[in-house]
């Protein structure tokens, strides 16, 4: 069992986010703008709160400003209405994200489609996934971005590859199932009613697993040499003790797969990463100058 073969989102990340400060600083410096991130929570959801408590600081760190906004969990929806107006008017706010789940007497959807989609650093919004849909230049959804990027430096040219994308969510499965034709992978989308799951998975060259179900990828499932990208944060309980697994059984999988990312330590950094590119490059397109090299 080889090293090489495991994909490190973390490393990879922090790369990214090394280039994503000297970027910041080349635009504090010569274009005299700071990008700023606003991020909104509303109610307590534990995980909720860890998710935005990090993407403040790493939004700090890469020198760029952060808002935050908690609300309370009764918040109506017409009060984070008039917060998202606030914030797409802000000059200061280039990227804009609310952190879902959102509490039942909120609608979600119109939520995000409130939200101007040249802010919308999730790229969540109707309009950036047509944008994604018919090639034009919007925002891309951060997890199936990061999941990109791995393949790439892994595979370089994706062309013609088979490429299995389990799950069809609008935030993972869908997006990345386009970005995955976008470079001309001939793709398969499986879902729950999908009839026989390991034979669609034999004949990929990569598996992306996003579907929530711990460990559920077997090794005997893969053609031999495919790359593996678990998306998948489950919370499972082990021998009395929690521990965080993906959507593949990593222990039978890796003697197969060519490549595999880990859980946690794959796609998981690569997410809040993503979401500081998407911020940089919504605020170069608001100010009107290119990304910086
Ligand atoms: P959803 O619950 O929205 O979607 C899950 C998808 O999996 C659905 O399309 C569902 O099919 C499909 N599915 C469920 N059971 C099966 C099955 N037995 N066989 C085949 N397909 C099945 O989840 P998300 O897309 O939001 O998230 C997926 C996973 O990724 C979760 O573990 C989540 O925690 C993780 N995640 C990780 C992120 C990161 O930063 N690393 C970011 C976002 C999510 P159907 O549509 O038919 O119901």
């Amino acid at each position: 069992m080889s090293d090489q073969k495991i994909i490190d989102g973390k490393a990879f990340a922090e790369k990214i986010r090394t280039k994503i400060t000297e970027q910041v600083a080349s635009l504090q410096k010569h274009n005299g703008f700071t990008p700023g991130l606003a991020v909104v929570l509303v109610g307590e959801d534990p995980a909720s709160k860890v998710y935005v408590r990090n993407k403040g600081e790493q939004t700090k760190a890469s020198g760029m400003a952060s808002f935050e906004h908690k609300l309370d969990a009764s918040t109506s929806q017409a009060t984070l209405l008039s917060l998202i107006d606030q914030l797409n008017k802000d000059p200061k706010v280039n990227g804009i994200l609310v952190q879902l789940p959102l509490p039942k007497q909120i609608d979600a959807q119109a939520v995000i489609n409130a939200i101007d989609p040249d802010k919308d650093v999730d790229g969540f919004h109707v309009v950036n996934a047509g944008r994604l849909a018919t090639g034009g230049q919007g925002l891309v959804p951060c997890t199936p971005y990061g999941c990109l990027l791995l393949l790439k430096d892994r595979l370089g040219d994706l062309a013609g590859k088979h490429a299995v994308v389990i799950g069809r969510s609008n935030i993972v499965g869908k997006p990345m199932a386009q970005l995955l034709l976008n470079e001309s992978c001939t793709v398969t989308i499986a879902h729950s009613k999908t009839k026989d799951l390991p034979a669609e998975v034999r004949r990929a060259d990569i598996v992306i697993a996003a579907v929530g179900r711990p460990e559920m990828v077997k090794g005997d499932w893969l053609k031999e040499g495919a790359v593996v990208i678990d998306v998948g944060i489950n919370r499972i309980e082990k021998d009395g003790k929690f521990k965080l697994v993906g959507d593949v059984d990593f222990q039978s999988c890796i003697g197969r797969a060519g490549a595999i990312t880990p859980v946690p330590g794959g796609v998981g950094p690569m997410t809040i990463a993503m979401l500081l590119h998407s911020t940089l490059v919504a605020a170069c397109r608001q100010h009107g100058v290119e990304l910086p090299k």
